[in-house]
């Protein structure tokens, strides 16, 4: 009772509440976005600096090519979009910081076999960011755990417990899972990001149908721990591509 008072309080002080794109839902956020793209450059800085790239020239094309025709679409095509391939096929991740800093592990890749499975999987991470998911569990964290601490100074994010919260959130190192309605969110924009960038939205299925199979092993790859794929899922995203389908220009 004492926590969900403190909430309603912080969010009445701050007005803490945005719109997530696409699909108008309205959410709890006391995380600005400039402070996010801060976090997001600083934990993108790391990774580069933490990681081998890959110099592999076709894969970097690729990453490059379908992440462009995202960032062009996208709602934030004034984000300062970046991609990078990182070297490590033992890693099976991928993810999108805010500020459209997006990095893909050549660990996925045998996973999204084709150019159209990389497409799902980048799609869905770049929603995330153009959904502010990992800010608004941020805000839900910081709400929960700190709300006087937080109403006396919002110098506190940079701390080093708020960056790890963050990175948690955007699935950097080890990805906290998604909420089951932040994930489905960002089913439904990755799709109609997919139609708007003039990539056929149904690939979804068949990328999403294989992950189901894949995650039958004992100890599923970040990705599928973060990303249960069941029949749920694809159900769901059956739901949802009418309405994506609706922007597809095929190109
Ligand atoms: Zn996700």
């Amino acid at each position: 009772m004492k926590t969900f008072l403190s909430l309603a309080l912080v969010g009445a002080i701050l007005g803490g509440c945005t719109t997530v794109p696409y699909t108008n839902r309205k959410q709890f956020n006391l995380v600005s976005q400039g402070e996010e793209d801060q976090m997001g450059a600083q934990a993108y800085a790391e990774v580069k600096a933490k990681n081998p790239l890959s110099k592999d020239a076709s894969i970097n094309a690729m990453v490059n090519r379908v992440g462009d025709r995202f960032a062009k679409v996208s709602s934030r095509p004034d984000f300062k979009w970046e991609f990078v391939v990182i070297d490590d096929a033992k890693t099976l991740n991928a993810f999108c910081l805010p500020g459209g800093k997006v990095a893909v592990y050549t660990g996925i890749l045998p996973e999204t076999k084709t150019e159209e499975g990389l497409e799902v999987v980048m799609a869905h991470e770049v929603a995330h960011a153009l959904a502010r998911h990992g800010a608004e569990r941020m805000s839900q964290q910081i709400a929960v755990g700190s709300a006087e601490k937080l109403a006396v100074s919002t110098g506190l994010l940079k701390s080093q417990a708020e960056m790890q919260i963050f990175e948690m959130a955007y699935g950097v190192g080890v990805g906290l899972p998604h909420g089951r309605s932040q994930e489905s969110e960002a089913d439904h924009i990755g799709l109609i990001l997919m139609a708007k960038a003039g990539y056929d939205p149904n690939e979804a299925i068949p990328f999403w149908q294989r992950m189901k199979a894949a995650s039958g092993g004992q100890k599923p790859p970040e990705f599928l721990s973060t990303h249960p794929s069941d029949e749920t899922r694809i159900k769901k995203i059956r739901e949802q591509l009418p309405e994506a389908l609706k922007h597809y220009k095929p190109q």
